[in-house]
């Protein structure tokens, strides 16, 4: 480990893409704080129970394309935090799962790193200090230098909110980062759903997936099932109250399930996977303080999209603040 550097670095976001930019400064010596909204470290990377049953909700399974996520993948995979998984997929090459669920891979990813949750970020100003944070318990959190790993239209929202100007090109590149919607319902059966794999081939519409969490070694109670709706289902049926949600999509797929819908809990995922990438795989606009941002969309989507993207990030800040 390197010698402890003074500046302290606030990362904004305990998503894939801010716990890869955070371990990375943490590795360089940097002093550094991770603030999120969210209860429990992930973001879109997600599990929740219901009653005896847990649901992946967010995220489903990862797969590499590239080498450098291949080989976290790899990490990970030895180190028993996630596990092969034969799941109907069209992309090649391995998909992986987190036996117990999504939430067990972030809390070991943010084990070693001072992150700070429920802790919602209101607006974000600049003085000649540094950067300032306005939270929402009406305190702030000061620091000198700013890793922003939140989706991108919430980002440029912030600086809105606190008066701190963004150059026009930055802001141009954040404003064409685009987001699909998601209604996911979670659905618990009277019984076994009888999906062999785990996950039925689906999609796109108006169901693109549905996964089994008790096939899939996330929960222990069968028949927990996560049904993932299509961007333009979701996009259409937005409105529409969660029972009716909840029924057109499971009556899409009852006939394959050979059992009765139970309990069920419908999440809304407003900014749920990109539609639309930048190249860069992060923006670091010139201003008084080092400032990058970074996350989904930037370079590439998925979950490897997000974690390339924070690393970059995180290596970007680290060689700034040494220069
Ligand atoms: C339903 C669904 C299914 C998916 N399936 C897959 C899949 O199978 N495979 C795959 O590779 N990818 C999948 N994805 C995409 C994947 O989840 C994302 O690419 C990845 O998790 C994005 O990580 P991120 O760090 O960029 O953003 P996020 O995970 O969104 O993290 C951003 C964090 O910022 C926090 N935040 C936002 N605003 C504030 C604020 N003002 N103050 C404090 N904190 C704030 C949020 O709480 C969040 O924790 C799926 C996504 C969804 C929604």
């Amino acid at each position: 480990m390197a010698e402890q550097k003074a500046e302290k670095v606030i990362v904004l976001g305990s998503g894939l893409a801010g716990l890869a930019a955070a371990t990375c400064l943490k590795e360089k010596g940097h002093s550094v704080l991770v603030l999120d909204k969210g209860a429990v470290p992930g973001g879109r990377v997600a599990s929740r129970r219901i009653g005896p049953a847990l649901f992946d909700h967010g995220l489903q399974h990862f797969h590499a394309e590239s080498p450098e996520f291949s080989s976290a993948l790899g990490s990970w995979n030895d180190a028993g935090i996630i596990s092969r998984w034969a799941v109907p997929a069209s992309e090649p090459g391995p998909h992986y799962r987190v036996p117990g669920g999504m939430r067990q891979l972030m809390r070991r990813l943010a084990g070693g790193l001072p992150v700070r949750q429920s802790c919602r970020v209101l607006a974000v100003s600049s003085d000649r200090e540094g950067w300032r944070l306005g939270l929402d318990d009406g305190t702030e959190e000061t620091a000198s230098a700013l890793v922003i790993a939140i989706p991108a239209p919430q980002a440029v929202g912030l600086f809105e909110a606190g008066g701190a100007q963004l150059p026009g090109e930055a802001r141009d590149s954040l404003s064409a980062i685009s987001y699909h919607r998601c209604l996911a319902v979670m659905a618990r059966l009277g019984g076994p759903s009888g999906i062999a794999d785990g996950a039925l081939p689906c999609g796109p519409e108006p169901v693109a997936w549905v996964a089994d969490n008790h096939a899939k070694g996330v929960s222990g109670e069968p028949g927990a099932l996560t049904l993932l709706a299509g961007p333009e289902f979701s996009r259409q049926y937005w409105e529409l109250g969660d029972d009716l949600v909840a029924f057109r999509l499971f009556g899409c797929v009852q006939a394959r399930l050979g059992q009765p819908l139970g309990e069920y809990h419908v999440k809304r995922w407003r900014l749920a996977r990109v539609s639309a990438t930048i190249p860069e795989r992060h923006i670091a606009p010139d201003l008084s303080h080092p400032v990058v941002f970074a996350g989904e969309g930037f370079g590439g989507d998925r979950s490897e999209g997000a974690w390339l993207s924070g690393l970059s990030a995180g290596r970007w800040m680290a060689g700034r603040l040494a220069a």
